[in-house]
């Protein structure tokens, strides 16, 4: 295996670490509130997570979790006060929600000075020209596990288009003055295009799609993707060991880009309350 492995829970621990320290240093805790409604099962596991993250570090972290009968106006209500809350710094509406609730309505719904998602279209706006907002957490950090790759003038490839992913990966790559393609479903050639990439993001969630024969010898691939196989494997949107030999540099999956996801959620929670107290 030629490629370098890119250990996303190493750098997820180091960032962990430093943002506890600052927190230590900030003289009080950041609030972070998820509000979580109904019972998706995934989400369970995922809020749990963010909240034993958040606590370790010194946040002071809560989830508010509402019942699936919710109504659209009671969930708005509920972030109108939050917003309202001097001590919380940062809101976060956990997803999916249930059917009957408009999702972007209660994303436009968040403050967007705490906003640590970053899915608010006025952060989106500040991102995609080019001004300081909070950001994607996932993109983020992403940018994290980049830190030491040549980004200037580099070739990157992002695959996939999300508003939660793909397109917020573009501007921070853009922002970091690589040469941008963005690629979907309807790409005609997506081989050809990842195949002149120094730099492919694969957020797709199309289980080890990218093959070693798309991939630029030394090129860094970073894999977003989290599919369940049929025999219960946890596999990326890239296949793992053939594209290792003949890339200069991967994350795997699982160890990533997962655990980057919320070290980055807590950093956005610390830049907002910094940002608003002062
Ligand atoms: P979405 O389903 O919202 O977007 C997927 C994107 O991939 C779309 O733009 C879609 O194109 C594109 N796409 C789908 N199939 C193909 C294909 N065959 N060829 C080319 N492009 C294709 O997904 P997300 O962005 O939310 O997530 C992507 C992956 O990342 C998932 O596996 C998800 O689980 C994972 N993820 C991981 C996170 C982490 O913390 N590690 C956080 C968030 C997501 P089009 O727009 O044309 O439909």
């Amino acid at each position: 295996m030629a490629a370098r492995i890119i250990d996303g829970k190493a750098v997820a621990a180091q960032l962990r670490a430093g943002l506890a320290a600052r927190v230590a240093a900030a003289g009080y805790a950041p609030g972070l509130v998820v509000v979580r409604v109904g019972e998706d099962p995934a989400s369970g596991v995922y809020v749990r997570n963010k909240d034993r993250a958040a606590k370790e570090a010194g946040f002071a972290s809560r989830t508010i979790h509402l019942p699936e009968a919710t109504t659209q106006a009671q969930l708005l209500a509920q972030i109108a006060a939050l917003n309202a809350d001097a001590a919380v710094d940062g809101i976060l509406v956990q997803l999916p929600l249930p059917d009957h609730i408009d999702a972007q309505a209660a994303i436009n719904a968040v403050a967007p000075e705490k906003d640590v998602d970053g899915f608010h279209p006025i952060n989106a706006g500040r991102l995609a020209s080019g001004q300081p907002g909070l950001v994607p957490c996932t993109p983020r950090g992403v940018m994290h596990l980049l830190a030491g790759t040549e980004l200037r003038g580099a070739r990157a490839v992002v695959l996939g288009r999300s508003q939660i992913v793909g397109r917020p990966m573009a501007q921070l790559l853009l922002g970091a003055d690589c040469t941008v393609t963005i690629a979907h479903s309807r790409t005609r050639d997506l081989a050809a295009e990842c195949s002149r990439a120094d730099i492919v993001v694969a957020a797709v969630g199309r289980a080890e799609m990218v093959r070693a024969d798309w991939v630029k010898p030394g090129a860094t691939i970073i894999d977003v993707g989290i599919n369940r196989l049929a025999d219960g494997r946890l596999v990326g949107d890239v296949a793992f060991d053939e594209v290792a030999a003949v890339a200069g540099a991967i994350t795997p999956v699982p160890g990533g880009v997962g655990p980057m996801t919320i070290a980055c959620l807590l950093e956005n929670t610390l830049d907002a309350a910094m940002a608003r107290r002062g």
